[in-house]
């Protein structure tokens, strides 16, 4: 089972490479058990027992089922996850020559391990907007997805960098990060050559792409490894490992609780800072609950009520202990590949996680017939953050920052373990059944 469970989120992974797809094929997985998708221009009318989803502007997404118990006292049941991953992003006016070189020229969107992305198959993808007509409005989105190589950042030979061993690999950001694209071809001014590629791909023509976001992604599928398959490796585990348990554990009707309203809230923006209008810190998720509460004719008060007597699991990847790199952790809390979920915990509020929600979630796990694992950050070094503080500090619900142990987060391919897949699995799918 776990096997399976694993495979499937590598899958899941390699159908993703961007938040847009991310949010894409989590939208695909629900429409394929009846969700129906709701816009926010619309007026809502919701049934208990009826299943929604509800995408911001492409890559943040919010499925729920309502349930058919008093709202106020169920309250709602949420597991938090983000669909963005640390990398880079093609500029605008990406395509330059350099000699006869093209290349694209990047920004770095989050904190990725930059040297990472040297010497690595890479990939594009994300969304173009395209004009359809005369009027201004008269636009198109569509995704893009280049699944095969198409451009690279080739590292400079060590007899050129003779201490790279000894010094690491630094790139500048601005000079040596842009990827190699093709050779000019003397008829095509780059830029040109670049939207030409583009629009092959599209099937449309050059002059109707009005603008782009394009992710770059290394496109080795994911894999097993170890003598038993103990391990995964992939792109983006940090964070869609997290998005696909939510998933599962929502799709599994057989153990929902009818009773409760649960829902997945997946945010773009988290590696940035969340502070946007589909991010964690923004309105979305206060928008949706409010929406879905104002639907089952709950006054403020009730609404309050309701999310008094709510939950959020926060749900992002963890620090797991590296044996090569010892002094970065601390030694009483080391968290180790698969051997559990972890509970992220931080007395100064980076994690939501406080004596009450870790034991609840605690109480989760033994449920469930899974072990456990409790992190705490290194006292001497700065501790990261997730989407829980902001969804929490929003709705002044209680919260816990959970994860699974993640080797090289923010690389191009990070890895994790076979077994704890499951292990959140089957925690996440007792949360929704409780
Ligand atoms: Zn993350």
């Amino acid at each position: 089972m776990s096997q399976q469970h694993a495979q499937k989120l590598l899958d899941f992974i390699d159908n993703s490479p961007s938040p847009w797809h991310a949010a894409m094929s989590t939208a695909m997985a629900l429409e394929k058990k009846c969700f129906q998708r709701l816009d926010e221009r619309d007026a809502w009318k919701l049934a208990a027992g009826g299943r929604y989803y509800v995408v911001r502007d492409g890559s943040s997404i919010i499925g729920f089922i309502i349930g058919d118990g008093d709202p106020i006292k169920h309250g709602f049941r949420i597991i938090g996850a983000h669909t963005d991953s640390p990398g880079l992003r093609v500029k605008p006016n990406a395509a330059y020559t350099d000699g006869l070189m093209v290349r694209l020229g990047v920004e770095v969107y989050g904190g990725p391990i930059l040297a990472t992305f040297t010497d690595r198959d890479l990939g594009l993808a994300g969304r173009i907007v395209v004009k359809t007509g005369p009027a201004p409005t008269d636009i198109d989105t569509q995704l893009i997805h280049f699944d095969k190589p198409l451009v690279r950042i080739p590292n400079l030979a060590i007899h050129l960098n003779r201490d790279v061993n000894e010094k690491g690999l630094k790139l500048d950001r601005q000079e040596e990060l842009p990827m190699m694209l093709s050779v000019l071809q003397e008829d095509l001014p780059a830029q040109q050559q670049f939207r030409a590629i583009i629009a092959n791909k599209m099937d449309i023509e050059a002059d109707a792409i009005l603008s782009w976001e394009l992710h770059v992604f290394d496109t080795q599928p994911g894999c097993f490894f170890g003598p038993d398959d103990q391990f995964i490796a992939n792109g983006q585990l940090d964070n869609l490992a997290s998005c696909h348990a939510g998933l599962c554990a929502l799709l599994d009707e057989a153990v929902l609780d009818p009773k409760t309203t649960n829902l997945i809230a997946y945010f773009d923006h988290e590696e940035v800072g969340s502070q946007s209008s589909k991010g964690a810190g923004g309105r979305f998720l206060p928008d949706i609950l409010e929406r879905i509460s104002i639907a089952l004719n709950l006054d403020r008060e009730s609404q309050k009520r309701a999310n008094a007597n709510s939950f959020l699991l926060s749900a992002d990847m963890a620090h797991a202990y590296h044996p090569n790199y010892k002094k970065f952790y601390d030694g009483e809390h080391k968290v180790v590949i698969n051997s559990g979920p972890v509970i992220k915990i931080n007395s100064n509020q980076r994690y939501t996680s406080e004596s009450v929600s870790e034991a609840l979630f605690a109480r989760l796990c033994e449920q469930a017939e899974v072990p456990y694992q409790k992190y705490v950050h290194r006292t001497n070094l700065p501790c990261g953050s997730t989407i829980g503080p902001q969804i929490a500090a929003q709705l002044g619900i209680r919260s816990v920052d959970v994860g699974n142990p993640l080797w090289s987060m923010h690389s191009a391919r990070e890895s994790a373990g076979t077994l704890d897949h499951h292990y959140m699995i089957r925690v996440m799918t007792g949360f929704f059944a409780n």
